[in-house]
């Protein structure tokens, strides 16, 4: 992906290296066994009621956390992760503006082992998050090393897509969709929620080709090379690979961010189509 020398978001809140007020402690039995767990549920996504119970599971005994070393603010991470979140700006202000709607940007989070949002307080491990309370996108750079390592997906668009697919949700909080989804799940069987939790997700997979359609017209931001390992990452965090990863089997009424096979559909369908009817998954005849 071409992005240096290009505008940074003013939008990054870099709290890496400071502690987390109440002082959290991730570790322990207990709390490595609700990790595994939060990691299957939780990939990329964002229910808020288990981002709260995890907070208070994770605010029991507290011990002052050991924090790593502040890295340098001026990071090529953090450069990196600044840029992709002004493309996200440009692209999804103009399309508001279209709509006749203004777009408020989101902030984006850096945070090193826990953090506390306003959906409560999250370790590293339930990866990348967005928080509609707060308008905020978190994020711990470790979870790109383990993108790499654990999931098989590297490059800097694999990076892209997931910072993109933040800002997606972020994107259905102020359509209202977030909002609508969560009454809905709220009067639904487990299994009716897990299936618009999946809605959800895809539909921000393919917000994220959405930007990425847009962004490349505009300021033609794509290397060769660079869909393929936006689609790798889908690939690699479709949740039955992640379910044959911890359990060994999959388990398709327990999906609730869809497919390997569905995330790069929709994410395909996203950069193909470039506009917002295309990612009405809520419409789709089949996700
Ligand atoms: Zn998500």
């Amino acid at each position: 992906m071409r992005w240096r020398g290009e505008r940074q978001s003013d939008n990054v809140e870099d709290l890496r290296g400071r502690s987390v007020s109440r002082g959290v402690k991730v570790g322990g039995i207990s709390g490595l066994g609700l990790v595994a767990l939060v990691v299957v549920g939780m990939f990329f996504g964002i229910d808020p009621t288990v981002l709260l119970q995890i907070g208070q599971d994770l605010q029991s005994p507290s011990v002052a956390t050991e924090q790593s070393v502040r890295p340098d603010a001026n990071d090529d991470m953090r450069n990196f992760v600044a840029v992709v979140l002004a493309e996200t700006e440009d692209v999804w202000k103009d399309t508001f503006q279209h709509a006749g709607q203004a777009y408020q940007e989101p902030k984006l989070v850096l945070f090193s082992g826990a953090v506390e949002s306003a959906c409560g307080m999250a370790g590293s491990a339930v990866g990348p998050f967005y928080c509609p309370a707060d308008h905020k996108v978190y994020l711990d750079l470790v979870f790109f090393e383990e993108l790499h390592s654990r999931f098989g997906a590297s490059g800097d668009f694999a990076q892209a897509y997931v910072i993109a697919h933040e800002v997606g949700h972020h994107v259905q909080t102020l359509l209202g969709i977030t909002q609508k989804v969560t009454e809905l799940q709220a009067r639904s069987t487990t299994s009716d929620r897990n299936k618009l939790s999946v809605m959800v997700e895809l539909q921000a997979d393919c917000l994220a080709g959405m930007w990425a359609h847009q962004a490349e017209k505009k300021r033609r931001i794509l290397e060769a090379g660079d869909i393929e390992e936006g689609l790798g990452a889908a690939a690699a965090v479709g949740d039955d690979r992640i379910q044959k990863r911890t359990r060994g089997y999959v388990v398709p009424d327990g999906f609730t961010h869809g497919s390997s096979t569905q995330r790069v559909a929709w994410f395909k369908r996203g950069f193909e189509q470039g506009n917002l009817q295309a990612c009405n998954t809520f419409k789709a005849d089949r996700l």
